[in-house]
């Protein structure tokens, strides 16, 4: 059994731990980063690395605007190519409620400067050749939108970490939290280990309610399992992400630099859950719907299958702040999102942990708020 103790305890080896952990230790704080397993070996290390500012909720868009800009300076910052790429985020609408709630959400998303229109089925073509535009109303396009490397980005963020002198603690996996009457002073590990601090951030991802439970905070965070594949790669014929909400559509990207498609789609109805099984279901459908979009994908042929946990939230909105118990706070159920997320809630919840604010108000994300504002583009 080892003592060590540090200014910030971050549990979660995760993007939004890892980049937490990054500038608070940029912040000149010592950080230890404890992981029960390896670095994104969470829902990182299985999401499919799209990045957006297309939502409806005006915190989600502020955020996100500013997660872009980081990540479109990301390689120096972490000193490693992250593989940002703008190709954008095409959504299409099949319907007209479709259509008006992707309208609705541009004159919202304007107001914070988003470069966004609804485009028209032969707009949509122009953007993705070959796109069947059987039923195709038209799309919501951002061209600022993109895509980035997960494992690149949390890896960089954990260097980083160790650059700023904080430490990296891999098999470190949180068992016990202590407290000195409201207040937290240390974690225990499985092994025996135990970190002290006075700030711990829980950034466990699907695992957050269960690190929540350790010192009696009911943390409402529900995973539920998402799959994705990987085709081989193929001469580049897409730019954007491509979006279908229909009750039986997917997500897809033809990821820059090595060709391969990458795609995902949600269940219905959803599975609940920490399981990581892959399905037959999802193997066979996946592939069907991604050649309805685009028919010439007929012939790529699928690389491999693997699932993830989405973390939900209530109200699909992250949950960032203080909690009742002084100096634990929470980073968590970024409820599909957290990915693109990482950079500027790392960096505000830094912020906000350093200083008592930030500088992006993160009050509607509260833990205690009353779960009533939607974000409608999950
Ligand atoms: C198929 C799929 C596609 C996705 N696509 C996208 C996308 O395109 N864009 C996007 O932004 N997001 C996407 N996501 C969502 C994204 O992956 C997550 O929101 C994000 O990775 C959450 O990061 P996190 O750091 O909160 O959690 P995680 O990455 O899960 O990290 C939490 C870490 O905490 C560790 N941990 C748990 N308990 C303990 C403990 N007791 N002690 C120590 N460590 C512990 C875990 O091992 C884990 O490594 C996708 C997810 C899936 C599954």
């Amino acid at each position: 059994m080892s003592r060590k103790s540090a200014d910030a305890i971050i549990i979660g080896g995760g993007i939004i731990g890892a980049a937490t952990g990054y500038y608070l230790a940029k912040r000149g704080l010592k950080v230890f980063v404890l992981e029960r397993k390896f670095p994104c070996a969470g829902s990182t290390g299985r999401c499919i690395g799209g990045i957006r500012a297309q939502f409806t909720h005006d915190l989600t868009i502020r955020v996100m605007l500013k997660s872009i800009k980081m990540f479109q300076e990301l390689d120096e910052e972490l000193e490693t190519d992250v593989e940002w790429y703008a190709g954008g985020y095409l959504f299409l609408a099949f319907d007209e409620s479709k259509a008006n709630s992707f309208k609705q959400a541009i004159e919202i998303q304007r107001r914070y400067g988003l470069k966004v229109d609804f485009i028209s089925p032969d707009e949509c073509c122009q953007v993705v050749p070959g796109l069947n535009r059987e039923g195709l109303l038209g799309g919501a396009w951002c061209p600022t939108d993109g895509q980035a490397n997960p494992f690149k980005v949390t890896y960089g963020y954990l260097e980083g970490v160790k650059r700023f002198k904080g430490q990296v603690f891999v098999g470190a996996e949180v068992k016990k939290i202590n407290l000195a009457g409201t207040r937290v002073v240390s974690v225990e590990t499985a092994n025996g280990d135990e970190f002290s601090a006075p700030v711990v951030v829980n950034a466990a991802g699907p695992w957050a309610c269960e690190i929540g439970k350790l010192v009696g905070i009911d943390i409402p965070v529900k995973p539920d399992r998402h799959e994705a594949l990987v085709t081989e790669a193929v001469e580049r014929c897409l730019e954007p992400m491509l979006v279908d909400y229909r009750p039986d559509g997917c997500y897809f990207v033809q990821h820059y630099g090595t060709g391969h498609f990458i795609g995902c789609y949600t269940p219905v109805p959803i599975v609940p859950g920490d399981r990581v099984d892959a399905s037959d279901e999802f193997i066979t459908e996946m592939p069907r719907r991604m050649v309805r979009l685009l028919p010439k994908l007929a012939s790529v042929k699928v690389l491999r299958q693997w699932a993830g946990s989405y973390e939900m939230s209530p109200d699909g909105n992250p949950i960032c702040g203080k909690t009742s118990v002084e100096g634990f706070y929470v980073s968590a159920g970024m409820s599909g999102h957290g990915f693109m997320f990482g950079p500027a809630l790392g960096d505000l919840m830094a912020e906000l942990i350093t200083t008592g604010k930030s500088s992006i108000d993160l009050a509607e994300f509260r833990l205690d708020r009353q779960w009533t504002k939607a974000e409608a583009m999950k």
